[in-house]
């Protein structure tokens, strides 16, 4: 039965001033009761463990999906907090917060019977062991816990500091890489960039910087052969590339050496962490570096370019690189000409045949833009390709070539037909006079393509019927009802369209629209919320409009009294339902 927080607290009332503790009401207070409510839980659950307390400050963790690390101050009022969770983060009171409140009071109640040991304590425990016991407690500690073992190496690299141990520095940066990426909170990550940041600027100082470079394009590489590691990891990369640029300025490598240097990393396979290198290394580099690293580009995307330069995948990621700076420094010579030419050699996707359209639109080329655009769409399927058919429709509007408008905006339009795709095509084909023709087309389409949508039906569900919402919102859009009436007779349909198509036959099939809403109705109630609740009281308000229009009042009252009566088990209805009956008897006996 023992609560696991229990034994560690006993010296709680020394370490924190039991009156701040919130209580049960600062906390609902603090977190709001659900909140509260979900805390209580995780306390109850003895969720919360390694509790400490020093100064009025708080730490503890508490296992949730995950294991969350909870800070908090309780002398400052709001209490001061902080968890790792996504409320925490996002600065709200949260129930792993709640949990340690908890904990701490309880803590406080149960300090008589608990044994009190306290970090004053352990200190006075340490300052007694010899030397020896303490090294074999350390020892013991760092066969356990990697992170601490790591930093026992740097400390002891350090200490060793006259020959440079390469092995234990390379290691320790491969352990910030991990620790800075991991997402849990065993490595606080701000503490290795410290720690990182410290050791490496020894380094420096003690005139390492030919190492120091080293060491950090060996971590950079780690870090970027791990997928995902990248963004988790960007304050470290951000870190290590600041340091890379120093030790680089400290060894005072030749403009050309450093060119060829940073060449060889920027395009090495994986390699991702001299992005910007130009700019980055700007101060060192000079004309001269900047024209070789550049040249150096050139020739290898030309070599990779030419029939046998790729052969593997390789080559095509390299490739793939080299154009991205290829486009880098043509972008900063703001040579659009020359951007235009390197686009046009690495096109994979439509998406690239679109921008490269752009490009040539937005430079004034819009015959060769055309061209492009429509290189692309032979070589994709619309529904690859729908943003570069919009390029190509806009494209003809401005030309005014409403034949070819036309034709690509019902390709569009087959593979998703929309109302506002219909209207379109309706307004390009009346410049032409066509729009009979296209009007079938385009009716044709949206009913097929309801069709081909339809999914086989599952099991033990109804067969599904094909959507037949679009087809009914143009057909209303035109004002055809009869048609729009038969169509979704099909199919399936949203329940505004066929509110909207009860409302407007209300006046002349008046039969049909009392079908509709009555249907409606049952549905809307089914939803059981009392915002859906008022839906179905506003169409029983059409109903009975509609019905006392037909002399039908005897017919409306006993089908609300039995809607009622079905639905009785939901109160928040059946009370609406009362208001609404009372207002209509007063409106009718008076
Ligand atoms: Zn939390």
């Amino acid at each position: 039965m023992a609560n696991p927080t229990r034994k560690v607290l006993g010296w709680l009332g020394r370490c924190v001033d039991v009156m701040k503790i919130p209580d049960r009401k600062s906390l609902i207070a603090l977190a709001g009761e659900r909140v509260f409510g979900r805390g209580v839980e995780y306390h109850s659950w003895g969720r919360v463990r390694a509790l400490a307390a020093r100064d009025g400050k708080v730490s503890a963790l508490v296992d949730g999906n995950r294991s969350y690390r909870v800070f908090l101050r309780i002398d400052d009022w709001p209490v001061g907090h902080e968890c790792n969770c996504p409320q925490g983060e996002g600065g709200g009171f949260c129930k792993h917060c709640v949990a340690v409140c908890l904990a701490l009071s309880e803590a406080e109640r149960d300090e008589e019977s608990s044994e009190a040991v306290s970090l004053a304590g352990v200190r006075d425990f340490l300052g007694r062991s010899t030397k020896a016991e303490l090294i074999e407690l350390m020892l013991d500690e760092a066969m356990r816990n990697e992170r601490f073992r790591e930093r026992l190496f740097l400390r002891a690299a350090r200490i060793n500091g006259k020959s440079f141990d390469h092995e234990t520095y390379r290691r320790f940066l491969q352990f910030a890489a991990q620790a800075a990426a991991s997402t849990d909170n065993a490595g606080s990550p701000p503490a290795v960039l410290k720690e990182v940041e410290s050791s490496l600027g020894n380094l420096l100082e003690a005139g390492y910087a030919e190492e120091v470079a080293t060491l950090i394009e060996e971590a950079l590489l780690l870090i970027f052969s791990r997928p995902g590691q990248q963004s988790a990891s960007q304050d470290l990369i951000t870190c290590l590339l600041s340091f890379h640029h120093r030790s680089c300025r400290q060894l005072r490598i030749e403009p050309e050496a450093l060119a060829r240097r940073l060449f060889k990393w920027q395009t090495h396979p994986g390699m991702n962490g001299f992005a910007e290198a130009p700019k980055r290394y700007s101060d060192l580099l000079g004309k001269k570096g900047l024209k070789l690293y550049q040249q150096l580009i050139e020739a290898e995307w030309d070599r990779l370019r030419s029939d046998e330069g790729i052969n593997s995948s390789e080559d095509q990621a390299r490739f793939a690189r080299l154009t991205e700076l290829m486009e880098d420094a043509a972008k900063r010579r703001g040579d659009t000409e020359a951007l235009i030419e390197i686009k046009s050699h690495g096109l994979t996707d439509a998406g690239d045949y679109l921008e490269l359209a752009r490009l040539c639109k937005g430079s004034g080329e819009s015959d060769l833009a055309l061209q492009w655009a429509l290189r692309g769409k032979n070589l994709f399927p619309v529904s690859e390709a729908e943003d570069l058919f919009e390029f190509l429709v806009a494209e003809y509007e401005e030309r005014g070539d409403w034949r070819e408008a036309l034709e690509t905006i019902f390709a569009l339009f087959s593979v998703k037909p929309s109302l506002s795709g219909y209207q379109r095509m309706a307004e390009c084909a009346s410049r032409i006079g066509d729009w009979e023709i296209w009007r079938e087309r385009a009716l044709g389409a949206a009913r097929q393509n309801a069709t081909a949508a339809v999914r086989p039906p599952r099991l033990n569900s109804k067969e599904t019927k094909p959507n037949q919402s679009t087809l009914v919102k143009i057909l209303l859009w035109e004002n055809d009802e009869e048609a729009a009436w038969q169509a979704v007779q099909q199919g399936e349909c949203d329940d505004d369209l066929w509110l909207e198509l009860a409302d407007r036959r209300a006046k002349e099939r008046p039969e049909d629209a009392l079908l509709v809403y009555r249907r409606l109705v049952t549905q809307t109630v089914n939803r059981k919320n009392n915002y859906a609740y008022s839906r179905a009281i506003e169409l029983l308000h059409k109903i009975g409009r509609l019905m006392k229009k037909q002399k039908r009042k005897d017919e409306f009252i006993d089908y609300v009294e039995r809607l009622r009566h079905t639905h009785r088990g939901q109160r928040n209805f059946a009370k609406l339902v009362d208001q609404m009956m009372a207002r209509y008897y007063r409106r009718f006996t008076s």
